[in-house]
């Protein structure tokens, strides 16, 4: 407004003495001043600039004032310029009201009164400033309308569209000269029922409410803006996402009479962000939900089950031996399987569960609106069994299998992480229990974790508290009688008081991965006790045993440990056996073999304990580097008991004949089981008939003096056969 230009007059007088005397007088305003000679001179002036009023002398020659009045104001463009006439006081009225009728608005007689010319024209000046100033906020109104980059629509009580900016009719495809449409025609409504946790508000159709209450919400909660985004859809039928806001317009009597909207094409915002927000809940590699999208969801079904009362279920998932495939046929194949599962778990699933890969070979699925238990029988059965059906990967034929964990959110106290913590502990149990089954959540299982997870935490610094010993148990050769080997047992007492078993807590190390410390541990200190007894007189070649889990020859470590204890103590590797279990090693079962050649190649003895108790032995000992089998102490218990047992034993015992392997029995505790494994010549014997586990001091002892230690058991034992041989003469015949 500050640079606003000033005003222009025009005087129009024939004479120009008389226009001199009227520019004379209005010099003293802050104007620009125009002078024409003619009608003509006039109208050509008027055409070229804007003048805020005209003084027009009404007689002249040629054309007469009044007609040049009409003929400017016959033009649209000009008809707002006021025009004063300037008569003489003998001029006929019939002129002035000529010029009236042609749309003069006032007029001044000459002589002209200076006072009365300057006050009337001031205030047209002042008319005229107001005039250009509306017109320039209108122009700048107008740009800002015409070039911003939202569209912005006026709408009325209805909707009606009553005003639309050009990128506003761009994005709708409308005609802004001639607009017919209603807001509501461009809003598209979502599907009424999404279970799509994530799915943005539908404010769409809060706009509609709003306008379908002629914004009478609006008013009667004082909420006079409306921000929100949806799907919009022009005339053409395009469609694309609008974010947009809302306010109300009010009347000048205060009432709402409509609103303005401004709003934005954001499609491709949106589809960045949909990108982003799958990045952030889907797997990359199976597209399924991941770990963060299955807790959100759960979350959510959890606070729906409570109001609904319906039965929810989560199932854990893990490929059953995972690991050894990737190992064995390369990550490929592993992605592979993954993807397949995956396929298959969404094939059996119904629409509203939710499958989602919780990392690794680990799946999760929620199961909603559960009838029955049996329901999830069926479903679980049917998991097992699509999983177990026969693959082919890259032509790399695949048997695998699933162990299933199943927790239902049945208490509303349980937090999700307790229920996912009962499906993780079921699916732990189902592992344990053989795997490729289902196992149900339940208290002892979750009971039995705890205590693990007590003894896992006290177990990791028994160690560093001196709370582990070692035993030894002796083995004897019944035809040398005497003391040939032992087996290093350990022991725990920890701080808190009391004992704790290894058949306890040796598995639990097995899981945790502490075995790996633990071994090395027990490695180095029986290591260090047969440096110290090979050098006692009696010691004659005696083989001390070290037990070894499978997790511990997994890689080359224990390996590695063993030659440098064997260095570092200077013992000789014949003096050393490793007892390794014969379980389904099928994990690192390549590793494991191939470690136990390289350990067996440095001159350790290897024994395979337990025996029989597992499900591949024959194969085992043809594949492995084997010098003793320990018959599993459930045998020798059914000595006398169990012929089936009996038979096994003989078998086992003929098998190893064959192929050169000693046999030692475990756990002999009678002397009636002692006398048949001497009838079936077994090698040697370690069990409490001849000694407990003790002290290495007690080895020590025996192994400083040339005493019979078995003198007693021996006798007792011959005593035994004697007697036996007369109860029944003919068996010996
Ligand atoms: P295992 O290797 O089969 O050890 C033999 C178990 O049978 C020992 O139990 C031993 O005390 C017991 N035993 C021996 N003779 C008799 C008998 O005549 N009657 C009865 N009732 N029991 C007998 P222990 O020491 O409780 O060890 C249990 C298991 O813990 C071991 O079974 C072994 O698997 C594991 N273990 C013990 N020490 C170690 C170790 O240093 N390292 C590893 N990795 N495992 C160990
Ligand atoms: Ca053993
Ligand atoms: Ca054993």
């Amino acid at each position: 407004m500050a640079n606003l230009k000033k005003s222009n007059i025009l005087i129009v007088d024939d004479v120009a003495s008389q226009r001199n005397v009227l520019e004379h007088i209005l010099s003293a305003l802050d104007i620009c001043i125009f002078q024409a000679s003619s009608g003509k001179d006039a109208l050509s002036k008027v055409l070229k600039n804007d003048f805020a009023v005209i003084l027009m002398d009404i007689e002249m020659p040629g054309m007469k004032g009044y007609e040049v009045v009409s003929l400017i104001h016959s033009n649209q463009q000009f008809k707002h310029i006021p025009i004063v006439m300037v008569t003489s006081n003998d001029n006929n009225s019939e002129a002035l009201h000529k010029s009236y009728e042609a749309g003069a608005v006032d007029f001044v007689t000459k002589p002209v009164n200076d006072t009365i010319l300057t006050h009337k024209i001031s205030q047209f000046i002042a008319l005229d400033q107001h005039r250009r100033i509306a017109e320039d906020s209108t122009a700048r109104l107008n740009i800002l309308l015409n070039s911003v980059s939202e569209g912005i629509l006026g709408i009325d009580l209805d909707g009606k569209i009553t005003f639309a900016n050009p990128k506003a009719s761009e994005l709708l495809a409308i005609d802004t000269e001639n607009i017919s449409s209603k807001l509501q025609d461009f809003l598209v409504l979502p599907k009424q029922k999404t279970t799509d946790p994530q799915h943005y508000r539908d404010a769409n159709r809060e706009l509609i409410d709003l306008l379908s209450s002629s914004f009478y919400n609006a008013t009667r909660l004082g909420r006079a803006s409306l921000k929100g985004s949806g799907d919009w859809q022009s005339l053409r039928g395009s469609k694309f996402h609008s974010d947009y806001s809302c306010d109300v317009t009010k009347g000048p009597n205060g009432d709402i009479n409509g609103a303005v909207l401004t709003f934005k094409d954001t499609t491709q915002e949106k589809k960045t962000e949909e990108k982003l927000l799958h990045l952030a809940n889907f797997d990359y590699l199976t597209n399924i939900s991941n770990r963060a999208y299955f807790h959100d969801a759960l979350k959510k079904s959890m606070a729906r089950v409570k109001r609904s009362n319906t039965t929810l279920g989560v199932m854990f998932l893990d490929i059953d031996h995972f690991k050894f495939i990737n190992d064995q046929y390369g990550h490929d194949i592993g992605d592979l399987l993954l993807q397949t599962i995956s396929q298959k778990l969404s094939d059996i699933l119904r629409e509203d569960d939710l499958i989602s890969r919780m990392g690794g070979d680990e799946f999760a699925i929620m199961l909603q609106d559960i009838p029955t238990k049996m329901n999830v029988v069926k479903v679980a059965q049917k998991i097992l069994n699509a999983v177990s059906e026969p693959l082919e990967l890259n032509s790399i034929k695949l048997e695998v299998s699933t162990s299933i964990g199943i927790a239902f959110y049945d208490s509303y106290s349980m937090s999700m992480d307790d229920l996912l913590k009962a499906a993780d502990t079921a699916m732990y149990a189902a592992k344990s229990e053989g795997r490729n089954n289902f196992q149900f959540f339940a208290k002892e299982m979750q009971d039995k974790a705890e205590q693990n997870q007590r003894v896992q935490m006290l177990l990791s610094k028994a160690i560093s508290n001196n709370e582990l010993t070692l035993l030894y148990q002796p083995k004897i050769s019944l035809l040398q009688k005497k003391m040939v080997g032992c087996e290093a047992l350990i022991r725990w007492f920890p701080e808190e008081g009391g004992m704790i078993s290894p058949d306890i807590f040796i598995p639990i190390a097995e899981q945790s991965g502490q075995i790996i410390e633990l071994g090395n541990w027990i490695l180095d200190q029986v290591c260090q006790q047969i440096s110290h007894w090979q050098t006692l007189p009696y010691f004659k070649d005696m083989v001390t045993a070290i037990n070894v889990s499978v997790r511990q020859l997994g890689t080359s470590e224990f390996r590695e440990k063993l030659v440098a204890a064997i260095k570092t103590h200077a013992i000789k590797p014949e003096f050393v056996e490793i007892e390794v279990t014969e379980t389904a090693t099928f994990d690192d079962h390549n590793v494991f073999i191939s470690e136990l050649e390289k350990i067996h190649a440095l001159g350790v003895n290897i024994s395979i304990d337990d025996f029989g108790t597992g499900h591949s032995s024959l194969d085992y000992l043809r594949k492995m580097p084997v010098d003793i089998i320990k018959i599993d102490r459930s045998f020798i218990k059914d000595i006398g008991m169990d012929e089936q047992d009996e038979e096994l034993i003989r078998t086992i015992l003929a098998i190893s004949k064959t192929m050169s392997i000693q046999v030692i029995a475990e756990g002999a505790e009678t002397v009636e089981q002692l006398k048949f494994l001497d009838e079936n010549q077994v090698d040697n014997i370690q069990g409490y008939y001849f000694s407990k586990p003790i002290q290495a001091q007690a080895i020590s002892d025996a192994l400083n003096s040339n005493d019979d230690i078995y003198k007693e058991q021996f006798e007792r034992f011959e005593k035994h056969k004697a007697t036996d041989m007369k109860s029944s003469p003919n068996e010996s015949q």
